[in-house]
């Protein structure tokens, strides 16, 4: 299948860097085809503006979703925003490779969602989670972490890292139509043993070996849910 790898940390030689190459080697040894996008690497910028559009419909004042939806429309988003969502388009399966950075995702990793995941090319108002636009595609979210997993178990001093994740994995991966599947963490990666980290990465290997085929967390359903106005939601 198509896999698009998005990997956000600034050192090559980190942990993070290694579950990256290995992620790219190991899929593409398995006959996928492998595209990347290195955040750090790329020096993508994470702050969206007018330079997202290359025709941007008020200059005055900037309403970021109204921008999204014209450059949707007719085809003006800029070059380097364009080519990541094509590169998403073209996949058919995800994978996210990032630390854990103050309970959530790094800065470069959620301007990326912010500006690519664009309203009108994304998501729209009837496009969301099992309406979504991008039903049919799978996400596979790798994340290591400081703390060791003690401190993420339910009534410890964190919160679950399913609850930690959930911004992600619902608010925007499911929102968007993704099929999510159970996230792969390598806790306290710094504080554990060399041996518990080649356990790791032998671990992701074997979730990578799924990636195509493994059970998706459950999905959240709009139908199930009637619009709050009252409005009757279209599909489509
Ligand atoms: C801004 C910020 C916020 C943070 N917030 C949180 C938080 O909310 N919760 C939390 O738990 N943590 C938090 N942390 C810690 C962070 O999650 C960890 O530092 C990070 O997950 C460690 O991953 P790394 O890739 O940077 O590891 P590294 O420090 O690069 O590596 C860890 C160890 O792995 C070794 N290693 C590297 N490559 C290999 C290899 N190929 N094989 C075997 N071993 C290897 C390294 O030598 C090192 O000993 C935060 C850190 C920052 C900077």
């Amino acid at each position: 299948v198509n896999v698009l790898i998005v990997y956000a940390h600034p050192e090559p030689t980190s942990f993070n860097g290694a579950l990256y190459a290995l992620a790219r080697e190991h899929l593409e040894a398995r006959g996928h085809a492998v595209e990347t996008s290195d955040l750090y690497a790329m020096g993508f910028n994470p702050v969206p503006g007018y330079a997202d559009f290359d025709r941007p419909d008020d200059t005055a004042v900037f309403r970021i979703q109204v921008e999204q939806r014209k450059a949707a429309e007719d085809g003006s988003f800029a070059a380097a925003l364009a080519a990541e969502q094509a590169k998403l388009a073209r996949a058919d399966a995800l994978v996210f490779q990032f630390p854990l950075w103050w309970f959530g995702l790094p800065a470069i990793l959620k301007g990326w969602i912010d500006r690519v995941f664009a309203f009108g090319w994304a998501y729209s108002r009837n496009e969301r989670f099992d309406s979504g636009r991008f039903r049919g595609k799978r996400a596979l979210v790798s994340v290591t972490t400081g703390s060791p997993a003690v401190r993420f178990a339910e009534g410890s001093l964190f919160a679950p890292m399913e609850a930690l994740l959930y911004p992600f994995t619902v608010g925007t991966l499911n929102y968007v139509g993704i099929d999510v599947l159970p996230p792969f963490v390598a806790y306290g990666v710094g504080r554990v043993s060399d041996a518990e980290r080649r356990d790791y990465l032998t671990a992701f290997r074997s979730r990578l070996d799924g990636i195509a085929t493994e059970t998706p967390l459950p999905f959240h359903s709009l139908s199930r849910f009637p619009d709050p106005l009252g409005e009757t939601i279209v599909p489509g």
